[in-house]
């Protein structure tokens, strides 16, 4: 079978997750990874430096991947759709330097849609999932608050009947790319609990933009939420918002790791290029061993993560168990990672790693920083671990004295 996506003439549809188990140069993943590789060049990567400077989230970046029919590869297949393409979607806007934008991307894509396609069972919510896969619609996840932050069963923003309606109020704190978007997934508190609620643009007002450290492309803001919807806006019910939530959130995190290990490979192939190219000391640095090796160590480190990403993906795909801990341990690792590897990468351009516009150092370093606190941070990815990390009394028996 053969499928025509605007255009575009696919191959019979393979997993590309199984695929990536098998090596990232499998013909179906090299042909993915081509395919989208020209379209973000093309269409994405030059409103980089614009939207960057005016800290301005491009719809036109959705509107492009969706129109050229990446997002429901995505989402085709099985419960988890294709996470082999998400993953490689992920890592290319990575490896183009993309920051803000691809983290948008990611949002709307992965945290979003998957709360869409996963809970969404009205027509009303089947309309915005299929305007979201399209590119036509921006969707973002809205569940921080001022004093909500890590602790997300404090929730705040009410959910309450008034009449034959809901009404849903509160003022979400951090939400990316809250100004662009057309559709929020509200997490709010209705009498059995937190639910999430699909809120559309008339009852979501931006009220202040964050002039963050770096992500500046990604346009996050301070949301309020007054609106009145009806029963299909409710996509969880009261006391099951915050597991839907950590499913949603389980995507996010594999793609955010898989973005950010693509940033690390552009980072650490410039710096490496940078060592042969630049010459101290009457020799290219590369000849200094202490670079070289620095180099080294942390491209090993970028090999081995995008290996357990692989192969965990993989897993997942072929049926294995979806687990939250093992997203969890890989989104801390490659997060930590990613501040270490962009900040040694800067190191090797000397001054120029610290100057805006002399090299994508120093942006990937400020926008890679909040990789640790963006879709739960450290210590919450290392809680989700520590819960599913049992111990072995008879192994602990054998081998200790007691
Ligand atoms: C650029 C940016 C974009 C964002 N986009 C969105 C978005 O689109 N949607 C959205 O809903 N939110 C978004 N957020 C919010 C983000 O998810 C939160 O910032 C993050 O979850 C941490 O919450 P907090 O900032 O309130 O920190 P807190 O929860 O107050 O935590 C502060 C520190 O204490 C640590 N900590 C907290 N509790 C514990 C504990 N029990 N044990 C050990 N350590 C703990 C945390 O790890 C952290 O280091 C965004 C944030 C930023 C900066």
């Amino acid at each position: 079978m053969t499928s025509m996506t605007n255009n575009v003439r696919t191959e019979e549809r393979t997993d590309l997750g199984i695929q990536l188990a098998f090596g990232s140069t499998s013909r179906p993943v090299a042909e993915f990874r081509h395919r989208v590789r020209g379209l973000v060049e093309d269409h994405v990567s030059p409103l980089v430096s614009t939207c960057e400077r005016d800290r301005r989230f491009p719809r036109e970046a959705v509107a492009a991947l969706g129109a050229a029919g990446l997002f429901h590869e995505r989402w085709s297949g099985g419960i988890h759709g294709d996470l082999g393409r998400s993953v490689i979607l992920s890592e290319e806007m990575g490896r183009a330097g993309l920051g803000g934008i691809g983290i948008g991307v990611g949002l709307h894509l992965e945290a979003a849609t998957s709360l869409l396609r996963g809970f969404g069972t009205s027509a009303y919510a089947e309309e915005v999932l299929g305007r979201a896969l399209d590119g036509e619609s921006v969707c973002c996840v809205a569940t921080s608050e001022q004093h909500v932050g890590s602790d997300l069963s404090a929730v705040e923003t009410r959910l309450t009947r008034e009449g034959d309606h809901w009404r849903v109020r509160g003022d979400k704190w951090f939400v990316s790319p809250g100004a662009a978007a057309d559709h929020a997934l509200v997490l709010c508190r209705g009498s059995g609990g937190p639910a999430i609620v699909l809120v559309p643009r008339t009852g979501l007002t931006p009220v202040e933009r964050w002039a963050t450290t770096g992500m500046r492309s990604l346009e996050t803001v301070r949301l309020r939420v007054d609106a009145r919807v009806t029963d299909d806006a409710v996509l969880v019910e009261p006391g099951s918002g915050l597991a839907a939530v950590g499913q949603g959130l389980m995507y996010e995190r594999l793609a955010l790791a898989a973005q950010v290990l693509g940033a690390l490979d552009l980072a650490s192939v410039l710096a490496l290029t940078h060592l042969k190219r630049r010459k101290q000391f009457g020799t290219p640095l590369y000849r200094h061993q202490a670079l070289r090796l620095r180099v080294a160590d942390l491209r090993s480190r970028i090999l081995v993560a995008r290996r357990g990403l692989y192969a965990t993906v993989a897993e997942i795909s072929a049926g294995g168990r979806a687990s939250a801990s093992d997203a969890a341990a890989l989104k801390v690792t490659v997060a930590q990672l990613g501040e270490k590897v962009t900040s040694e990468c800067a190191h090797i351009f000397g001054g120029r790693g610290y100057v805006e516009g002399q090299t994508p150092l120093e942006r990937l370093w400020r926008d890679f920083k909040v990789g640790r606190l963006g879709g739960g941070s450290d210590e919450m990815m290392w809680e989700l671990v520590a819960a599913g990390f049992r111990p072995d009394h008879a192994l602990y028996e054998k081998w200790i004295a007691t």
